[in-house]
């Protein structure tokens, strides 16, 4: 029995158009009996939530849609560690601007800074929405130890940013093209070497092996990992492709984990409603097959304890800072 999480990044940031797709997403989602989980920013680029954003979130919030934190400000992709991949597949100079910012940016990674900026965050979800988070994603997939270390002081135990494919950004002009389904390595307990290197499309990518399911991890947080992401921009181009990549994928992961977290972002939907509301049909439809299968919001699973039953295996130690 499978539960499958809609998870959107980036609510908060951006223009009308950016509330739009919250609101048409939020409305579509609805329409079909879903929930849907939206990793906000509370501050975005160090500026208040528009009145227009809050309104929309609140809309949402009632309209039983699950607010989540993304952050603080997202002002770049290094808020909360450094870079990693697969963001470093979206945007090969992640790596090389980090390296040559480095005395600037590693300061940032304490826990009484990551603490104030998880707390910041927390308390303007509670004053402007309404909202206690249960659940943290770090900006950009960049985390670090004393980013785990200030959820626990905080008591957020959930948090998800690692994927198991990164396949749905080889549409992409720098990547391969190849949209095959291209799993990370399964860890498993004491597993040699699960930091690999690996070439694509003349990028250099670290790619991490992690279980497939929700695992316990620094600080005892709980990990819930991304399956994928299939409507990143440019991929309603490919719609047809990218759904057959997501029917896969979902086959293959129901076998594997009792929690599946699918991620899009704002500016993915925004990009293509017509591929967005075709993927999200097509999965419901396909994973609605599997006996037991079901939907629910982060929240939702964190509140439950269904996340944490899941967790019963240990990740890897794979953060350097
Ligand atoms: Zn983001």
């Amino acid at each position: 029995m499978t539960t499958y999480v809609w998870s959107i990044d980036d609510a908060g940031s951006g223009g009308s158009k950016m509330v739009e797709s919250l609101r048409r997403a939020c409305q579509f989602f609805s329409s079909r009996g879903l929930g849907s989980t939206w990793f906000t920013i509370p501050k975005p680029g160090d500026k208040p939530l528009s009145s227009e954003w809050k309104e929309a979130l609140i809309a949402a919030r009632d309209a039983g849609h699950d607010l989540q934190l993304h952050g603080l400000t997202h002002a770049d992709c290094y808020e909360f560690g450094p870079p990693a991949w697969p963001a470093t597949a979206i945007l090969p100079t992640l790596q090389s601007d980090f390296d040559q910012r480095r005395d600037e940016l590693m300061p940032r990674y304490t826990l009484a800074n990551l603490r104030a900026r998880i707390e910041e965050g927390m308390e303007i979800f509670t004053r402007e929405l309404g909202v206690d988070p249960t659940v943290f994603r770090a900006p950009c997939g960049a985390i670090s130890k004393p980013m785990f270390a200030a959820l626990r002081e905080v008591g957020i135990g959930y948090h998800t940013c690692m994927y198991i494919s990164g396949s749905g950004y080889a549409h992409l002009p720098h990547n391969s093209g190849k949209l095959t389904q291209d799993w990370v390595e399964r860890y498993e307990r004491n597993h040699a070497n699960h930091i690999k290197q690996k070439s694509t499309g003349g990028n250099t990518e670290q790619r991490i092996a992690i279980p497939r399911q929700p695992y316990r991890w620094y600080e005892g947080i709980i990990e819930a990992p991304i399956i994928n992401e299939y409507n990143w921009r440019g991929a309603g181009q490919r719609s047809a492709e990218f759904i057959e990549l997501a029917r896969k994928d979902l086959d293959r992961i129901s076998k594997e984990s009792p929690i599946v977290v699918m991620l899009m972002h704002t500016h993915g939907l925004a990009d293509d409603y017509e591929h967005t509301f075709r993927l999200i049909d097509a999965v419901s439809e396909h994973v609605g097959r599997q006996p037991g299968a079901a939907f629910a919001t982060m929240g939702e699973l964190a509140t439950s304890g269904a996340l944490a039953q899941a967790a019963a295996v240990e990740g890897p130690d794979i953060l350097t800072v």
